[in-house]
């Protein structure tokens, strides 16, 4: 059936980089086999699943998007993937994306541009705009993304689908292609909340190969979803619907206050005083991890070489020159700068100060509430090619999904109406591995 849709519609979409066929049918064949022979089969059996492009896949290829990793053939399975193969999911692709997870248009892959189902003129959003756009179009069920600065609630919200950024920690990151380290999550992209929350009881839990990732309980996420939210706590932070924010978007959110109020939950206005500088701190701390993360793209161990190079040093620089986008040579430079002796304290260790504001800011309003709710975007999908040339306009993009990077809490977007025709999202934020609660109010929202 998704082959089927994906001939449909693939040519029009664009979401996919690599889809392999053969291999789903005869991973679907021998789950058939099975499925006779075994009653007892998971939730997940048999479902179509994408996964983005920077979540290795063993002989499958992997790409980031990227030229320098054009044909990357991984030797091992991301811990989410090995998960999948365990919860008997049937992989059909990888996903496009924003070259190594630095965007949010998928306008910065090496390869192609993917469209928004809802309108194809429009961005899909970004980074993971290929794993929202293929559940949004019926290409795939489910589909996994990453999230460092807002990479998978973006993309969820302008395609119209839920996307989930969990816990730093809840999901295993082995596997996953670095970006920025101490912010990088992987995460569920579905249609309902109720698959959303199946798909990341699949993936969570502890992981020896991750030593970040969290000795916790994972609960059944599932079992959350009562529709119960009399007496719930919501804490609606005054700079989320500030200045930037769309007509159209801070009336879906209040009609969503509304209708969560009907169901016997009360709402507050609160302040989240450091939000004005999550912007600049996130670009600082991410391109700083950054920085050093691709430093191992240098043409001998993974990926592309440059034919032109006679010494050692030319093969580094030629091969960097011609392999990476615009965007992350960008973004490398200004981490390479802030990160430079007599700059590293006023730029990356400031930035870490204020990150720890940043967090100590949602602490606060966790005291005395259970959730934070907000947009998760500041507009709609804007039209391809509209942000292109103006990085600025893009970064502002991410300024309300940003802080929940920044603090490590939980955040997911589901559909909360439309202004001319696009989707818009809500964001509803969680305690630390309070997922569940996350999970309560946007089912009895949905
Ligand atoms: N759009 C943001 C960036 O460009 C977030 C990306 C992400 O979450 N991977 O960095």
């Amino acid at each position: 059936e998704s082959y089927k849709r994906i001939a449909d519609v693939e040519n029009k979409v664009q979401a996919f980089l690599t889809l392999d066929e053969e291999r789903a049918r005869q991973t679907a064949k021998a789950l058939d086999d099975k499925f006779s022979a075994d009653a007892a089969n998971g939730l997940l059996f048999g479902m179509p699943i994408g996964v983005k492009d920077n979540i290795v896949t063993k002989g499958l290829r992997t790409t980031c998007a990227s030229k320098i990793l054009e044909n990357f053939d991984p030797i091992y399975d991301a811990t989410v993937v090995q998960k999948l193969a365990q919860a008997e999911t049937v992989t059909i692709g990888k996903l496009n994306m924003d070259e190594f997870a630095m965007g949010s248009s998928n306008e910065n892959s090496g390869f192609q541009k993917t469209h928004n189902p809802w309108n194809l003129e429009r961005v899909p959003g970004g980074s993971s705009g290929g794993s929202a756009a293929a559940v949004a179009a019926g290409e795939v069920l489910f589909s996994l993304g990453s999230d460092t600065g807002g990479s998978i609630r973006q993309p969820a919200a302008f395609c119209g689908v839920v996307g989930l950024k969990p816990t730093y920690g809840r999901v295993s990151r082995f596997g996953l292609v670095a970006f920025a380290s101490s912010l990088d999550q992987i995460g569920p992209i579905t249609r309902t909340v109720e698959d959303n929350a199946y798909l990341l009881q699949a993936i969570s839990g502890l992981d020896p190969m991750d030593s970040t990732s969290a000795n916790v309980d994972v609960p059944n996420f599932a079992g959350s979803l009562t529709g119960d939210v009399k007496g719930l706590k919501i804490a609606v932070p005054k700079e989320y619907l500030g200045e930037g924010v769309s007509e159209s978007v801070r009336q879906s959110v209040l009609d969503a206050l509304k209708v969560l109020e009907g169901l016997g939950a009360v709402w507050e206005e609160v302040s989240l005083p450091h939000s004005k500088y999550a912007l600049a701190t996130y670009y600082l701390l991410s391109s700083s991890e950054a920085s050093a993360n691709l430093a191992r793209f240098d043409g001998v161990r993974y990926g592309y070489r440059t034919p032109n190079a006679d010494n050692l040093l030319d093969l580094y620089k030629n091969t960097r020159a011609e392999g990476f986008g615009d965007e992350v040579k960008r973004r490398i430079m200004l981490g390479t700068f802030a990160l430079s002796s007599g700059y590293y304290d006023a730029y990356y260790k400031k930035a870490q100060k204020v990150r720890t504001l940043i967090k100590q800011d949602f602490e606060n309003v966790f005291e005395k509430y259970d959730v934070i709710v907000g947009p998760t975007t500041p507009t709609p999908a804007f039209k391809i090619g509209e942000n292109i040339e103006d990085p600025m306009t893009m970064y502002v993009n991410d300024i309300l999904t940003i802080p929940v990077n920044l603090a490590g809490v939980p955040g997911i977007s589901v559909p909360c109406g439309f202004d001319g025709g696009l989707p818009l999202g809500l964001q509803i934020i969680g305690k630390h591995f309070d997922e569940a609660t996350i999970y309560r109010v946007a089912h009895a929202f949905e």
